[in-house]
């Protein structure tokens, strides 16, 4: 008999459904992917590089739970360089991707019954990994008619004494909603008046579009700081996804508590990766731009062409690579054959072998996000067959 934590939550969908893609592709299926949120990018070469090097001079063995220095320092001048935030090594800890950080975060955090305000649509995880620390994941819905803002006054009814923790992810997965200044101000407020902590995932930072600016919550003030902890991880910003590096930022009680944890369970990420993690961070940055530049691109023709199809739209997102496609039109005339946007991604797959991951794993039916890290060509005809899928759909 299994823990009863375990039949709390349901395997994570995304990975699920670059799993099935997968298997479809291993048995010589053509699959087109907008699934899983991975860069298709190759790890630029000097990080590569950095960890043959490691390999080399041995640097194979432990190394501090936390993280090394080198890669600490790394992080500090990256944080005060890019968020204008000070930290010491004491407020830092390196962890196997941002995904770990977050669990620790909410193993120090959660007492049983504890409630964390996760904004929806959301990232896949958060719910399932408040739920596996005894935590209540509390929703507070943004609305696409509203390019999914977050209402500081519906954020704030959400707010009751036992609420423990804020999560902002901004720019968001899978909406690509970046937080301006006036609601990273109205969170600030409520946090600093109700005595909450704010989980800040920067994941996606770097990708952002149109001039839009990425804020870090923690910068508001020195009171603020003092709230956050700022959770990013190299996975997006690198093409870094399987070398399992992520990290945070915070007060220090909360950062040594989360080593205390980290020392017990996993002990250190692999310290080849934490080696090419200081290159990554410490190097040329020049292949970020160019993939922010190529995302770009895909960004503004899949909009374009996934609003041509009918009962399809969606709205172009400010940052991240996912697009949140509104399907409710497509489900309802598609009735006869779907009733859920579940049910459209298995469709998709199983027809013409597209994977997308349908909203439900998002919070939000009647939508399906579809990831734009694949090929322009792919891309091109990912739509031309998603076109046809719906057209026959609806005959
Ligand atoms: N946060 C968000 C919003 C994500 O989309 C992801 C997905 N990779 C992560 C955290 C975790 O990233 P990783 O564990 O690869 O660092
Ligand atoms: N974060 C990515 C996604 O949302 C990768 C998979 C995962 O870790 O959930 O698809």
């Amino acid at each position: 008999m299994l823990a009863e934590r375990i039949g709390r939550v349901k395997p994570s969908a995304t990975l699920q459904m670059n799993t099935k893609a997968q298997e479809l592709k291993a048995k010589g299926l053509d699959v087109i992917s907008f699934g899983v949120g991975e860069p298709d990018f190759d790890t630029p070469e000097n990080v590569k590089e950095a960890a043959v090097r490691a390999i080399r001079e041995g640097k194979t063995k432990y190394t501090p739970v936390g993280g090394i220095p080198e890669l600490k320092d790394a992080i500090i001048e990256k944080l005060q360089r890019d968020n204008n935030l000070g930290y010491t090594r004491n407020e830092i800890i390196v962890s196997c991707g941002a995904k770990h950080t977050l669990y620790n975060i909410f193993q120090v955090l959660l007492n049983r019954g504890d409630e964390v305000i996760i904004p929806s649509p959301y990232w896949v995880s958060y719910p399932a990994q408040v739920l596996l620390n005894d935590g209540v994941p509390v929703f507070v819905q943004t609305e696409e008619k509203d390019d999914f803002t977050l209402e500081i006054d519906i954020l704030r009814e959400a707010i009751t004494p036992r609420t423990k923790a804020i999560v902002l992810n901004s720019p968001s997965n899978p909406t690509g909603q970046i937080y301006d200044r006036k609601c990273l101000e109205g969170v600030a407020e409520l946090a600093l008046n109700r005595n909450l902590y704010i989980i800040s995932d920067e994941i996606y930072e770097k990708i952002v579009y149109d001039g839009h600016q990425h804020i870090s919550i923690a910068s508001l003030s020195e009171e603020l700081k003092k709230r956050t902890i700022l959770v990013n991880g190299l996975s997006k910003s690198h093409a870094m996804t399987g070398w399992r590096i992520g990290y945070a930022a915070g007060p220090e009680e909360v950062i040594s508590a989360m080593t205390k944890v980290q020392s017990q369970s996993t002990s250190n990420p692999t310290s080849i990766a934490q080696w090419a993690a200081v290159e990554a961070l410490k190097g040329p940055q020049d292949t970020l731009t160019e993939m922010v530049t190529e995302f770009d691109r895909r960004r503004r023709f899949l909009v374009d062409a996934i609003n041509q199809i009918e009962g399809l739209s969606c709205r172009m997102p400010k940052g991240a690579f996912y697009l949140f496609v509104n399907v409710k039109e497509a489900i309802e005339r598609g009735r006869r054959r779907v009733s859920s946007s579940s049910d459209l991604a298995m469709y998709l797959l199983e027809e013409i072998q597209v994977a997308a991951v349908p909203g439900e794993a998002f919070g939000r039916e009647g939508y399906l996000r579809l990831s734009y890290a694949l090929s322009m060509e792919r891309l091109q005809e990912g739509v031309e067959r998603i076109r046809k899928g719906i057209e026959q759909l609806y005959q």
